[in-house]
């Protein structure tokens, strides 16, 4: 039964099992209903204590997790979040998206999700790493690269995968791919930073020709983004190169918004700046926006301040997106919406947004088309996998390597979706585009319940 008391996870729930529960595969295909009961209980939840040693020589506490969701497919795979907010609500919803965003990939992992509600910002560099140590002491016991390979996620890029596979290797004497994200030079995947961005742009590429019949691309399109950590920086950078205008950037403070569009230089300097958690506020300040200035709104989203835009690209947290929101995105002349972050949208915004999806009148002009992040951002995880399999047999891809399987694979995830969501449509609109919400969930369920039965995890 769903706890009450997880709002997060149950809402991912609900995503998903509305989605299945309004297509045709119930109908055509009985046995996946008994799936539902067992899909939805994590097989293990691992709950830790950390202590550790401020610059004070002071006991402090954290709460510790690891949600090793499900197995069919893989060891469990899935990222490290350091966040005041992390709970156990927040760490299943993104464990429960991350099974099925992992079968998109058509990789081999399973899903699984952790962290802590350590809250990084303010700490020295020498009070991050005593929290990673003291952080895989006990995590340690649970991964391994056959088991459970860990990543990085809101807080932990290559510093902190820098300081928790020092950790394990000290502690278990070991030298494996048991985490990914790692640097170039001990067992990293060249691409890898650089993954769920790149990745999101080349699903919106697909949904962009799929919904022009291939006359337009990015070229020309303003384009909002949330966020400014790793998934926003790299997005807004692959925009750019193929030729459009990012509007807008934000952080927990606020949000800023340029007209003429943000420069890869200015991305730069925010990237720099943002491992030493600094605010836009601040950053701002460089002198790399005095040439090209960007306003500066407070406590804000950058939603309903952007003005006209072609694509939304939520790249900062869960429901990030309110229904109001999108109603105003909408109003702003919207065409794409595609999730960089996990769960973005609240369920009244997703309502918005398919809801305009399904009263398409033409298919010449198509309407709002939404994208999942489980879909869209699955790239980080996707070349995850591959630097997973380039640990295993001891060797190095190149860039061009790895961004043409990443790029082939968002392809492949788009289609399949496509293909799916049309198979099991109940929709009577046949001039609106597909539903990718229904399709991605159809396409992730169906390949990791199967694997269920062939495993007696759930019989018929
Ligand atoms: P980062 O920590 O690098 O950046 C997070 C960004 O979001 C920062 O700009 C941060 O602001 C902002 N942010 C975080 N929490 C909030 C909040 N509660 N309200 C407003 N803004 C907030 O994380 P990532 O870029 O790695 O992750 C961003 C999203 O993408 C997450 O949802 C994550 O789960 C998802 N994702 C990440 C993947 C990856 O490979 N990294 C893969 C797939 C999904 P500030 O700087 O002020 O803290």
């Amino acid at each position: 039964m769903v706890q009450p008391s997880e709002p997060e996870f149950e809402q991912a729930l609900n995503e998903v099992y509305s989605t299945l529960k309004a297509s045709s595969l119930f109908e055509k295909e009985p046995k996946y209903l008994k799936v539902l009961d067992v899909v939805q209980i994590p097989e293990r939840i691992i709950q830790f204590r950390v202590v550790w040693e401020n610059d004070n020589h002071e006991v402090e506490v954290n709460r510790g997790y690891r949600v090793q969701f499900n197995s069919a497919l893989g060891p469990y795979k899935g990222g490290l979040r350091f966040h005041p907010t992390v709970n156990l609500s927040i760490l299943k919803f993104l464990g429960f998206e991350q099974i099925f965003k992992n079968a998109l990939t058509g990789l081999n992992i399973g899903g699984g999700k952790g962290g802590s509600d350590f809250n990084p910002k303010g700490r020295s560099n020498n009070e991050i790493r005593r929290f990673c140590y003291a952080f895989m002491r006990e995590l340690s016991r649970h991964i391994g690269q056959d088991t459970d390979v860990p990543a990085g996620d809101i807080n932990v890029g290559g510093r902190e995968i820098g300081y928790l596979f020092g950790a394990y290797k000290q502690i278990r004497n070991s030298f494996e791919g048991v985490l990914t994200g790692k640097g170039l030079t001990w067992g990293g995947s060249l691409i890898r930073p650089e993954a769920t961005g790149f990745g999101l742009v080349y699903y919106v590429e697909q949904q962009i020709k799929y919904a022009t019949k291939g006359k337009e691309d990015f070229t020309g399109k303003r384009v909002a983004i949330s966020g400014s950590g790793n998934v926003a920086q790299y997005a807004a950078l692959k925009v750019i190169q193929l030729g459009g205008k990012v509007v807008s950037l934000s952080d927990s403070k606020g949000t800023i918004i340029s007209e003429e569009g943000v420069t890869a230089e200015q991305i730069a300097v925010i990237g720099k700046a943002k491992i030493a958690f600094k605010s836009l506020e601040e950053i701002i300040k460089d002198p790399a926006f005095e040439t090209h200035p960007v306003k500066y709104i407070a406590g804000a989203r950058p939603w309903i301040h952007v003005g006209q835009v072609d694509v939304a690209l939520p790249c900062a947290t869960q429901n990030e997106v309110s229904g109001d929101e999108a109603k105003a995105l909408v109003a702003a002349g919207v065409k794409y919406v595609a999730e960089g972050s996990n769960m973005g949208s609240t369920q009244d915004a997703i309502d918005v947004f398919e809801g305009e999806r399904l009263a398409t009148k033409s298919a010449s002009a198509p309407a709002v088309w939404y994208a999942p992040g489980k879909a869209s951002n699955a790239g980080g995880v996707l070349v995850s996998a591959l630097e997973m399999g380039q640990n295993s047999q001891r060797i190095q891809w190149t860039s061009e390597q790895v961004d043409s399987e990443l790029h082939k694979r968002m392809i492949n995830l788009f289609e399949e979706s496509i293909k799916y969501a049309t198979q099991y449509s109940k929709e009577s609109n046949k001039e609106s585009l597909p539903s990718l919400v229904m399709g991605a969930n159809l396409a992730g369920f169906v390949k990791v319940a199967d694997a269920m039965f062939d495993h007696g995890d759930v019989w018929a």
